[in-house]
């Protein structure tokens, strides 16, 4: 992390693959370099294009057309089907690559990731000539027809501003010296995080360009956005500080609960009260578009003992009652293996559930657990249903209880989830 008052220095790198399924493809069939080809999830007919390569970009074909329409336009354009392992494959020696520079790598998405540097200060005199090289070592460890492009900034929204400015095989700078003359030529949805819809809130205040958003006061941003989201533009735009990689944020999530007297005579309300502590960590996963791979439990006695256990789960997970059931799983095994008693009983003060070790839920569904891809996706569904209509509106069963702790969970994560909602990547 950087003290206050170092976020003028350029030292958070966004890497973007460039038509990143398409140069796989590329990259793997000689035959389909230099083409025009489009990477569909089925080349029927009625087939869509999910990624078109940089050579049929340039001859108009763009993502979500259907291949007929595509073919259209560019009769020589080459269907290619989907592949996703081998895009993980690929994901994952990219990240190896951009490893060997710091150990601060962020894996955004797939074919993204933030590479921070600003610990690593000492070691590169030049973060330009630090671009080239992960430009030069992507292509000759990873692959020849890999390019990227890569925004360097004081913080990571800047930076990815920066990567979004020149494809293909871009590499932009933004400092405070040159941030006027690029915010000049963009208009405000040109911005990672603004949609159509918070640009008609800012136009409507009078905030008409990403100008006007960079030198509006923070008062003012904070009365037209109603919230702390505000105060986080003003800070992106200003080199006020990094509000877009909290590094606890990512590396771990915790939710704990102190137990009242009452709460702990019940075995049937402990055992809700780890449930709820389960569901803030789902709730706070979800936000951030992550799955987990290490789960941990503790807690403590009266008496000041206390249990604790780890899980480095086999595959990752999200969902909060696989969670809850592989805890409950471990308590029953140790209270077997050891004739003690019961993990949760009546002396107990406080407990804690802590995830770790998390990856992008894009990169979950590559992998070998389809199943869980179709709930990821209706979990996703079921909390933009609670933003949009109020978090009462919409319960799963789990939640439909007769017990106030389910609500006050939502009460105890708004905080942190309001915080999590701006994330504009
Ligand atoms: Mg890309």
């Amino acid at each position: 992390m950087k003290r206050l008052g170092e976020y003028t220095k350029p030292t958070v790198l966004f890497v973007d693959m460039n038509s990143f399924f398409a140069s796989c493809e590329q990259q793997v069939n000689y035959y389909l370099r230099d083409r025009p080809i489009a990477v569909c999830v089925y080349t029927g007919k009625q087939g869509c294009v999910i990624a078109p390569s940089i050579e049929a970009k340039r001859l108009g074909i763009r993502l979500g057309m259907r291949l007929d329409e595509a073919v259209k336009i560019c009769p020589d354009l080459v269907p290619v089907e989907t592949n996703s392992k081998r895009y993980r494959e690929f994901h994952v020696a990219i990240i190896d690559v951009l490893r060997q520079f710091t150990p601060d790598v962020l894996p955004k998405s797939i074919d993204e990731a933030v590479v921070d540097l600003t610990r690593c200060q000492l070691m590169y005199k030049d973060v330009r000539e630090v671009a080239q090289q992960i430009k030069r070592d992507i292509r000759e460890k990873v692959g020849d027809y890999l390019r990227c492009s890569i925004g360097i900034a004081p913080n990571a929204f800047l930076a990815k501003l920066g990567s979004d400015l020149q494809k293909p095989d871009g590499l932009v700078m933004i400092t405070p010296e040159t941030i006027d003359d690029v915010l000049r030529n963009l208009k405000l949805t040109d911005l990672p995080g603004i949609g159509t819809r918070m640009a008609k809130r800012l136009e409507d205040k009078g905030i008409l360009t990403p100008l006007n958003l960079r030198y509006a006061s923070p008062e003012r941003l904070r009365a037209v956005c109603q919230s702390v989201i505000g105060w986080h533009w003003h800070l992106r735009l200003n080199f006020g500080g990094e509000v877009d990689l909290e590094t606890s944020a990512y590396k771990s999530m915790q939710a704990m609960r102190t137990i009242s007297t009452a709460q702990r005579r019940s075995e049937e309300q402990l055992d809700e009260l780890l449930q709820s502590l389960c569901l803030t960590l789902e709730r706070r996963m979800v936000r951030q578009d992550v799955f987990c791979q290490i789960v941990t439990f503790y807690c403590r006695y009266h008496d000041g003992r206390n249990y604790s256990d780890e899980v480095r789960l086999p595959e990752p997970k999200q969902d909060s009652m696989e969670l809850y059931h592989l805890i409950r799983q471990r308590f029953e095994r140790f209270q077997k293996l050891n004739q003690c008693e019961p993990i949760l009983n009546h002396s107990i003060r406080s407990m804690s559930v802590s995830v770790f070790r998390f990856i992008p839920a894009q990169l979950v569904p590559f992998s070998l657990f389809e199943d869980n891809t179709r709930k990821n996706t209706l979990r996703k569904t079921v909390y933009e249903v609670k933003a949009k209509f109020g978090s009462d509106k919409l319960m799963r069963a789990t939640e439909l209880r007769d017990n106030p702790v389910f609500r006050d969970v939502i009460g105890f994560g708004s905080i942190k989830d309001l915080h999590d909602d701006q994330n504009p990547f």
